[in-house]
């Protein structure tokens, strides 16, 4: 099963939407194998978004991302990272559509509510960037006969 992080951005901790967000990965069938809230310091966010670093926007995007706490989360399933980058839409929450994250809570391109990995390989990067090995967790869960088929479970 893959991996995929994602980070629950101040903007949407800012305006109590944790909940709602966390229910939509759990609904759609992701297994949540870690979860915690993380002040991000700058030097987390430089290698974090080490591809924005010379854009014009990066400092306010530092500044937004290291604002107030964020939650982060590690999910798992079959195909996670393109279920997730699904799910969350296109990075500008304007042209993101109706029923993705992004487009039912925003209309900005900085303020977009969620990161989630964009590829397998920056995922498996990112979470060891965020998680210690004993924050992630392995375990069986109840309803795992109902979420995937029988030769889907590997
Ligand atoms: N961002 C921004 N201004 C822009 C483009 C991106 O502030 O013009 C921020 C935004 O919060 C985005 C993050 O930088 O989510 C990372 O950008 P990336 O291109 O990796 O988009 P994502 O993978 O989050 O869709
Ligand atoms: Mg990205």
């Amino acid at each position: 099963m893959e991996r995929s992080l994602i980070i629950i951005k101040p903007d949407a901790v800012n305006r109590d939407m944790a909940g709602r967000i966390i229910a939509r990965f759990e609904e759609k069938g992701l297994k949540i194998i870690g979860m915690k809230m993380e002040l991000l310091h700058p030097v987390k966010l430089k290698e974090h978004y080490s591809h924005l670093k010379d854009k014009p926007f990066y400092a306010e995007l530092e500044k937004f991302m290291s604002s107030i706490p964020s939650i982060l989360m590690v999910v798992e399933g079959k195909q996670a990272v393109e279920v997730v980058r699904k799910m969350v839409g296109p990075t500008q929450g304007r042209d993101a559509n109706p029923g993705t994250i992004r487009g039912d809570f925003s209309v900005s391109n900085q303020s977009n509510i969620v990161h989630a990995s964009d590829s397998a390989d920056s995922a498996e990067k990112e979470i060891e960037r965020f998680f210690r090995k004993e924050e992630l967790h392995e375990y069986k869960k109840m309803n795992f006969e109902w979420i995937y088929s029988k030769d889907e479970k590997n």
